[in-house]
């Protein structure tokens, strides 16, 4: 998509603190981190959120970079959270698919 803010950070016009690439996904720190480690794993294929993807091979694709991102940020043993806001209620600010990923601190649980 044209102007998509990620699509357009997938394209390199963008700068963003990349932290792995696959073929299919990227991983960038977020510009507002809300954990001593935040990163942001995205398809390189634009889906508004996941209430569009058809199947599940981009969601594992993502889940996966997640887990290898944890293990190379060093939050892996230690634990962490992956997040799909999704929507409105959801709290999804940005119209391409993304998990968060959060660790290097305790997160509450229920989230606000
Ligand atoms: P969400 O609220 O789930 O849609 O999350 C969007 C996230 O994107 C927020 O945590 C923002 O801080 C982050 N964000 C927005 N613009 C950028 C950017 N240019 N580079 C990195 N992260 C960004």
């Amino acid at each position: 998509m044209t102007d998509c803010l990620f699509c357009r950070i997938v394209r390199g016009e963008i700068p963003a603190a990349k932290v792995a690439e696959t073929d299919e996904c990227l991983a960038f720190r977020d510009i507002a981190p809300q954990a001593p480690v935040h990163v942001l794993i995205i398809p390189r294929k634009h889906f508004g959120s996941l209430d569009e993807v058809p199947d599940a091979s981009v969601v594992g694709a993502m889940s996966m970079l997640a887990q290898q991102v944890a293990r190379s940020e060093g939050i892996a043993a230690a634990g962490y959270r992956c997040v799909i806001n999704t929507g409105a209620h959801g709290g999804q600010t940005v119209g391409h698919l993304h998990m968060h990923l959060l660790g290097g601190r305790a997160h509450g649980w229920p989230p606000g």
